[in-house]
């Protein structure tokens, strides 16, 4: 049989791209190729997003595409792994284009899955029964092996990886559907972890993002200790040839939060950046939403995030029109972010997600073209602090790691001669853009600051760094 060729397609966030990044290294290690297009390929595999409406409705059509294209490729196989294939199941299955349907906790299995349905035309189901039950020791084995085995380097971003410490989730806000396709919270074991990092770092890695829906409920007792994340965020730093570590997504939540602060303070290896959603400024929407603390709450965690770490720099995520948002709790909202004053905020729009409370017990009553205003005005509020917060910059230093070609010609910069322009990012999650030279991609550098726009800095790169 010819090396069948696997084209894989990605939707949806951090811990999906870490998935496919394990799919696809375990893919080539069972004898696959893998195709940058779907007409070479003799096997599509999509890794889905359920989160969003939009990041499924995509899927959908991406599916509708293929099954058109199976009308003269009978034998092109299609898998849809990830969240929509856990959430959606045997209805998936029923697609006329798909072959396989595999859940986030069955994708070591992955491999014999395609295989079985290169060899055989045939529809297989692989997703877990019962999402919220504890996994059996066998299924946890069975991940903790893929992952280890499979933890390689981001190709795309030079010297930088991801690794996930936990998986899952138990905190059921109202709107979302991680805790019922990734299931409960699962903390990794803190040696597997380290072990992984040193492995990374041997390959060249430089910076390390330690990866969970709530990354700081990562909790792991071995034997008499108990491992926080600041536990495996100090772990980490003592690893040698690692320079910079980052966590995300941090959930607002008092327990441990000054530790990991501490640490950060401490460790000159752990960025200074926090992404820590707020979701909104209203106490009713909050409460609605089932997020178990008060924007006062929110703002003090901020607050003491910034006592002890003053240079730090922090992101948070928003949902606008949340059913029964009125005016007065989106003034909330605003007032929240004029507060928080974040580096970034990540700003979405409310769509029900089937299957989760607030689509079984409240009515979307925010209308589209109220939540596109809202949406556009919290933008708005943000920009105007993230441009402020950008100019501070203007002519000093920093200290950045290349991630590679800039995609935009963002600046006719006449500085840095014939060389491309490069993008890279500060410990603080910055992103700056300079003319160096293409070697310069998974390498730290020296940039000053020349010219800043609401979310990125402009810059040239220091002759001496
Ligand atoms: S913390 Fe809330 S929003 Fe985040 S993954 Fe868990 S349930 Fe979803």
């Amino acid at each position: 049989m010819s090396r069948k060729k696997v084209h894989v397609k990605s939707f949806g966030c951090q811990m999906n791209k870490l998935d496919t990044a394990l799919v696809t290294a375990a893919l080539q290690e069972a004898g696959f190729g893998l195709s940058e297009s779907v007409k070479e390929a003799d096997v599509v595999l999509i890794n889905t997003c359920s989160v969003r409406e939009h990041a499924e409705q995509r899927v959908l059509s991406h599916l509708g595409h293929l099954k058109h294209m199976k009308k003269s490729r009978p034998d092109l196989v299609v898998g849809v792994i990830g969240c929509m294939a856990q959430r959606l199941g045997s209805k998936l299955l029923e697609h006329e284009a798909v072959n396989i349907v595999c859940g986030p906790a069955e994708i070591p299995r992955i491999s014999k899955l395609i295989a079985g349905a290169v060899q055989e035309d045939k529809k297989t189901l692989a997703v877990t029964e019962k999402v919220r039950r504890k996994g059996s020791e066998q299924q946890n084995r069975s991940l903790e092996e893929f992952e280890s085995a499979y933890g390689i380097e981001d190709e795309r971003v030079p010297a930088q990886a991801f690794v996930r410490v936990m998986r899952g989730c138990n905190n059921f806000c109202s709107y979302c559907v991680v805790p019922y396709v990734r299931g409960p919270e699962a903390s990794r074991p803190p040696k597997a972890i380290i072990e992984q990092i040193r492995k990374l770092a041997d390959h060249g890695v430089k910076q390390i993002t330690l990866l969970g829906q709530t990354v700081n409920s990562y909790r792991y007792k071995a034997g008499e200790r108990a491992w926080s994340l600041a536990d495996l965020l100090s772990a980490a730093s003592g690893v040698r040839g690692i320079e910079w570590l980052r966590f995300v997504t941090s959930y607002p939540a008092e327990e441990f939060f000054e530790e990991i602060m501490q640490v950060m303070a401490e460790s000159p290896k752990v960025c200074n950046y926090l992404h820590i959603p707020a979701q909104s400024g209203s106490d009713k929407i909050l409460k609605a939403m089932n997020r178990n603390y008060t924007s006062q709450r929110y703002l003090d965690l901020l607050d003491r995030a910034r006592e002890i770490v003053p240079e730090i720099s922090i992101a948070g995520d928003f949902i606008v029109g949340f059913p029964g948002e009125t005016e007065e709790d989106f003034q909330a909202t605003v007032n929240l972010v004029e507060k928080a004053r974040y580096r970034n905020a990540f700003i979405f729009k409310y769509s029900p997600r089937p299957g989760t409370k607030s689509d079984k017990k409240l009515q979307d009553t925010v209308p589209g073209e109220v939540k596109q205003r809202r949406n556009v005005e919290l933008l708005a509020v943000q920009e105007t602090i993230s441009d402020e917060l950008s100019r501070q910059f203007l002519g000093r230093r920093v200290r950045v790691l290349v991630e590679g070609l800039s995609k935009k010609p963002h600046l006719n910069s006449t500085q840095g001669g014939n060389n491309p322009q490069l993008v890279a990012r500060t410990a603080t999650d910055y992103i700056v853009v300079f003319n160096g030279p293409e070697s310069l991609a998974g390498q730290f550098a020296e940039v000053k600051i020349t010219q800043t726009s609401p979310l990125t800095l402009f810059g040239q790169l220091m002759s001496d760094s």
